[in-house]
């Protein structure tokens, strides 16, 4: 009994992850000091951790908390997509683009151009994939 209340105490921070037990004076996480005291989404007033529903209107903040945690997933995961369309598309549009209308008579230049552009594609690639894993 007492072990599943501390359960239900415990906060994950959506931003760093870290597990913060829950009382009546904890205000911020414990792994990035990010705010934990939140306005209600209806009626603006100061929401502690623990309270499950808003003190002033009673909006059901458990249900709020998960439609939020939710939708910074998903944009998350939407930001990790855009980059790696970002990422292929300079890989993919780069070479053309130079050998269409080159930027320099020195094929040097040019090569060492589409070796970075071929890096910063792989780069967004990359990041973009973490992205869609992690969320
Ligand atoms: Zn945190
Ligand atoms: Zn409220």
């Amino acid at each position: 009994m007492n072990q599943q209340k501390e359960f239900a105490n415990v906060f994950i921070c959506p931003r760093c992850g870290a597990h913060t037990v829950l009382d009546e004076q904890t205000t911020v996480c414990s792994g990035c000091s990010i705010s934990l005291i939140a306005p209600c989404p209806r009626c603006n007033s100061d929401i502690v951790p623990l309270d499950q529903y808003c003190p002033k209107c009673g909006l059901d903040l458990e249900q709020e908390t998960r439609k939020v945690v939710k939708a910074g997933r998903s944009n998350w995961a939407k930001f990790g997509l855009a980059l790696v369309i970002i990422g292929t598309t300079i890989i993919i549009a780069m070479p053309i683009l130079l050998f269409m209308a080159p930027m320099s008579d020195n094929i040097e230049v040019t090569l060492g151009i589409t070796v970075r552009g071929f890096l910063v594609g792989m780069f967004n690639i990359g990041v973009g994939l973490w992205f869609m894993r992690k969320h």
